[in-house]
């Protein structure tokens, strides 16, 4: 028997594991079931989702299903731990005379680890172990400077990405079903672990939705995306990455999109310089960064002299913020977003981790983990990516006197108040150019609350902070 372990990939469509195990199955004539393996308490460690995890149960059960028609059973088996994951599996391999085990890698540490004691383990008992790349359009190893080491800014490494992207994207196909396999009905639910109920009018939790999102954004919207893609109020963006984060579309399969809807384009390779597919290299970027810098998932900055920055640490600013209290308009109809959807815009997350970070002046890494306990999309390698270069603690962050104002950049992208008045349905009354900023009666009135900060102060301190910092570093080097 070839097993699959599925983890963040789950998908039938462009899946390595899933398509060689099969292939190979076929060759052999011999059956292939698919586990997936719950770590209930590593994913409390890890911050991961209720909702994250509600959407994933929705997604395997999908899959069964399709698997089921496949006449591929899916198992479900319980570890705890990533360090329980080698002897569940082991048993797991003994019991079913599983001969290979295939799976398609992850970048963070823990991951890595994990997957390192199930190799050992099962080369013990002679079982082989197959894995494969599933993330990285360009494999990392061939993305390097001229001195041989990782790139640290991610223009550079966009330019060299871009370059050895493969001209036609082919992505695997799902696999057909296998003559040594009958069809049938799973007979078990699927329910993971801390799963909560997720906003399933907003993201079907099928790969079919995912392919069909991805087309769409494409034939209707990718031609805008520069102009919309800030816009929190307009629906310019994909809403694909719930999708990614679980694995439900692959980049692979995205790139194929793109590149086939700017088929008739007069210009050969103009799809190379699509402003969506750059973003899509943001994510491949983060994963780049955490693979050769292990420290990242260690909860250390990128720049480990930030470590030393002086923070504050207020716990009714910090509720404030988590709940969409901050008495600043566009801050908190963010953070309502990620509450009642489970998702949130990226200019607002650029806004609302700024906030938390150079005005609030608290540690990145809390934020990082708020989010990522509500986040659908949770995805480490982007999350701490993105806290890292808000905070400017990152590897090519966003420069440390770069300061988000609140209310002029509440102006520049909801102009007319739209996407507040949505999320913050107090203020709704207010017209477009009071709503950024209400006064104090407006406030009392409204019973909006006061801000928590006073922009400008918190502005000043931040700055000096990060002075202060430099100048100690300056000293010691
Ligand atoms: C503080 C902060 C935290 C973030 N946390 C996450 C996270 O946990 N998970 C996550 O997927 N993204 C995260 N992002 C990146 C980005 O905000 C989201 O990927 C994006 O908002 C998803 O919306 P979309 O699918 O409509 O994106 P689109 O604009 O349609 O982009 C397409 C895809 O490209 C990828 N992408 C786009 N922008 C980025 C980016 N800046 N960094 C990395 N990948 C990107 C995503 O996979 C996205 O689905 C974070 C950004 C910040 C600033």
């Amino acid at each position: 028997m070839n097993t699959v372990w599925l983890r963040n990939d789950l998908r039938l469509d462009d899946n390595p594991a899933l398509h060689f195990a099969c292939k190979n199955a076929a060759r052999n004539n011999r059956p292939v079931s698919v586990i997936y393996c719950t770590t209930e308490a590593q994913w409390k460690e890890h911050n991961e989702a209720g909702v994250k995890l509600g959407f994933r149960t929705s997604a395997l059960s999908h899959l069964q299903a399709a698997l089921a028609n496949r006449g591929i059973k899916l198992h479900l088996l319980h570890a705890n731990r990533f360090s329980n994951c080698a002897p569940v599996i082991a048993e797991f391999c003994k019991a079913h005379s599983v001969t290979s085990l295939w799976f398609n890698t992850e970048v963070p540490l823990h991951e890595k680890q994990r997957d390192q004691d199930v190799r050992n383990t099962l080369n013990e008992i002679n079982i082989e172990c197959h894995s494969f790349e599933h993330e990285f359009l360009v494999a990392p190893d061939m993305l390097q400077t001229q001195k041989g080491s990782p790139y640290k800014v991610f223009t550079p490494w966009y330019k060299a990405w871009i370059q050895q992207l493969e001209a036609e994207a082919e992505p695997l196909p799902a696999p057909t079903q296998l003559s040594t396999q009958t069809r049938s009905t799973p007979s078990n639910t699927i329910v993971l672990p801390l799963a909560e109920d997720f906003r399933q009018d907003l993201w079907p939790a099928t790969e079919a939705a995912a392919h069909e999102r991805a087309q769409q954004f494409c034939d209707e919207k990718i031609h805008r995306y520069l102009d919309t893609r800030d816009i929190p109020s307009i629906n310019g963006t994909s809403t694909l990455s719930p999708y990614f984060a679980s694995g439900l579309i692959s980049s692979r399969r995205c790139l194929k999109i793109i590149q086939d809807s700017y088929r008739d384009h007069s210009i050969a390779g103009s799809w190379r310089l699509d402003p969506w597919l750059r973003e899509i290299a943001w994510r491949e970027f983060y994963r780049y960064l955490m693979l050769n810098f292990p420290n990242l998932s260690r909860g250390l900055p990128f720049k480990m002299d930030t470590q030393y920055l002086q923070r504050e640490s207020h716990t009714n600013c910090v509720t404030a913020w988590q709940q969409g209290k901050t008495g600043y308009p566009i801050i908190d109809a963010a953070q309502r977003q990620l509450l009642r959807t489970g998702w949130m815009h990226n200019r607002l997350r650029m806004l609302s981790a700024s906030f938390y970070t150079k005005l609030m002046l608290e540690h990145w890494s809390d934020g990082e983990a708020f989010f990522m306990r509500h986040l659908l999309d949770g995805d480490f390698p982007s999350n701490n990516g993105g806290w890292q270069w808000s905070a400017s603690t990152g590897c090519d962050a966003s420069p440390w006197f770069r300061v988000f104002n609140p209310t002029t950049q509440s102006q520049k992208f909801d102009p007319d108040g739209s996407f507040i008045r949505r999320m913050v349905p107090e203020l709704s009354s207010l017209d477009s150019k009071s709503i950024h900023n209400p006064s104090t009666q407006q406030r009392q009135q409204l019973n909006y609350p006061a801000p928590i900060i006073d922009y400008r102060q918190a502005r000043e301190r931040g700055l000096e902070r990060f002075k202060s910092l430099n100048e100690l570093m300056s000293v010691r080097t």
